[in-house]
């Protein structure tokens, strides 16, 4: 069982979804968790002993250099936008937003979290990619897989650069996992239970995963001493 104890994590996107339970998973593991997101509203209800609740904006360069200041010994980038849509259909709108969102905003919380890191001795770095990625091509997810494609280059690109500073730099890629998101994005074309049907249907474990069985990946790499730079699929058998 992974103890965190003594250690501080941030995590973005934090209130709902993968990150909320992240959040929650990391302090049941010992830690002191910072969660971050935009929705404050939502974030009210997970403060506790071991959790600060706090707003970020991942899309605000400032507030995210601010981080700088901080103690952090891990950071899990949760933040992140899902487009549906061909490359045809792809605006340049859609795509350059999905870039920042997904991208630039990653590479802002590493450059702010990584020197003072490198000045304690260490840290781990867990980026929220996708099965939808360079992993595997799934259709109408354009905008989202290139990002997310990008997400596991800027993981092992650090990596590799930290990995003497005692830095763990890896990546987890989901499949189909049951968030309010997915929730929104199954009921958006009318048909509710057909998607989600079709959504089942792709794993062949026969369910949608789960924030929890997310989590509780985080958690581990959070801790995890032997492993860096690599991609952590979690998909329910989508890439067999
Ligand atoms: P979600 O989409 O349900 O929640 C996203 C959260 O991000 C919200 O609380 C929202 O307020 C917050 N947010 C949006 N913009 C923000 C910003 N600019 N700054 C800070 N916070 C912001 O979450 P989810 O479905 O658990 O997805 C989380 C991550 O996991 C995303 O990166 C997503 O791409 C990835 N992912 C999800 C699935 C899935 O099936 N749900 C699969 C693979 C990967």
């Amino acid at each position: 069982m992974t103890d965190l104890t003594g250690k501080t994590a941030l995590v973005t996107a934090a209130a709902q979804g993968i990150g909320r339970a992240s959040v929650l998973a990391l302090a049941a593991a010992g830690a002191r968790v910072i969660a971050t997101d935009i929705d404050e509203a939502r974030l009210e209800g997970l403060a506790s002993d071991r959790i600060e609740t706090r707003r970020l904006d991942v899309l605000d360069p400032a507030a995210v250099a601010a981080l700088a200041d901080e103690t952090i010994d891990i950071l899990f980038n949760c933040a992140g936008v899902v487009h549906g849509g061909t490359v045809l259909e792809t605006s340049d709108v859609d795509l350059d937003f999905a870039w920042r969102l997904n991208v630039m905003a990653m590479v802002h919380t590493c450059q702010a979290v990584l020197p003072g890191m490198a000045a304690r001795g260490g840290g781990s770095i867990i980026n929220m990619s996708s099965i939808a990625s360079s992993v595997k091509g799934v259709p109408n997810r354009f905008a989202y897989s290139v990002t997310k494609a990008a997400v596991l280059g800027l993981t092992k690109s650090i990596a590799a650069d930290f990995v003497s500073k005692n830095i763990r730099v890896t990546a987890i890629c989901p499949g189909t996992v049951d968030t309010p998101s997915l929730q929104e994005r199954l009921g958006a074309g009318g048909d509710y239970e057909g998607t989600r049907a079709a959504f089942v249907a792709r794993q062949p474990i026969g369910r949608l995963g789960t924030p929890e069985e997310i989590a509780d990946l985080v958690v581990y790499l959070a801790g995890a001493s032997y492993t860096t730079g690599q991609a952590h699929v979690i998909d329910g058998g989508w890439g067999i």
